[in-house]
C-alpha cells in the first residue's frame, strides 16, 4: 500500500502552525483539509484527551456559527495523536487565510465561560470526558502562537530511493 499523504510529512520537524494537509476534488469542486497543529510532535506533552474533547465541542460550535466561514466548514475534529485538529473547508484557501478565523475561534475558546455546548448524554458519546479549564489554557497558548509565530509550510520527509523503489520508514 502507498503511504498516505499525511505520513509523508517529516513529523520530527513540524512546529505549531496551520498547514494544508490535502486537497480533494469532489464533483468539480474542492475540499481542503488543514492540519491545525497545536503542539510540536514528540517533543512536548500532547493535549490531554479531556481538554481536546472540549476544544472539539467549543471550536466546532464557533466555526459553524462564524458569519464569514460557516457555509464553508465541512468538518472539525481532533487528531488521534492529540497534537492538533483537522479542519476541512470547501474550496482551496491558503493556510494563511485561515489564520484570522482560527485566531477568533481559539480566543473564543480561551475566554469561554459556562456550559460546554453539547456536553450532555443526549448530544455526546462521552459527555463526562471534558476539561474546560485545561481547554482554555491550551487555547490561549495556541492563540498566542497564531499571533506571533505560526508556521504555514510543511517540512517534507526525504525518502531514500533505491533500485527497488522508494523506501518508506513510517
Ligand atoms: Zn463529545
Amino acid at each position: 500500500m502507498n503511504l498516505i499523504a499525511s505520513f509523508q510529512v517529516d513529523h520530527t520537524k513540524i512546529v505549531p502552525g496551520i498547514y494544508e494537509s490535502r486537497v480533494d476534488e469532489i464533483d468539480g469542486g474542492f475540499a481542503t483539509t488543514f492540519d491545525i497543529r497545536m503542539k510540536t510532535p514528540n517533543k512536548e506533552p500532547a493535549i490531554h484527551p479531556n481538554a481536546m474533547h472540549t476544544i472539539e465541542h467549543v471550536v466546532a460550535t464557533f466555526l459553524r456559527n462564524d458569519e464569514e466561514w460557516k457555509d464553508r466548514i465541512v468538518y472539525w475534529g481532533p487528531m488521534g495523536c492529540l497534537t492538533g485538529c483537522y479542519l476541512i473547508v470547501k474550496g482551496r484557501p491558503k493556510a494563511q487565510e485561515l489564520q484570522p478565523l482560527l485566531l477568533r475561534a481559539f480566543e473564543h475558546m480561551a475566554g469561554y465561560e459556562g456550559e460546554v455546548p453539547g456536553a450532555t448524554p443526549l448530544n455526546c458519546g462521552n459527555y463526562l470526558l471534558h476539561d474546560l479549564p485545561m481547554a482554555k489554557w491550551e487555547a490561549a497558548r495556541y492563540a498566542e502562537i497564531l499571533k506571533t509565530r505560526a508556521c504555514y509550510e510543511y517540512p517534507v520527509a526525504e525518502r531514500l530511493v533505491t533500485k527497488d523503489g522508494t523506501f518508506y520508514d513510517s
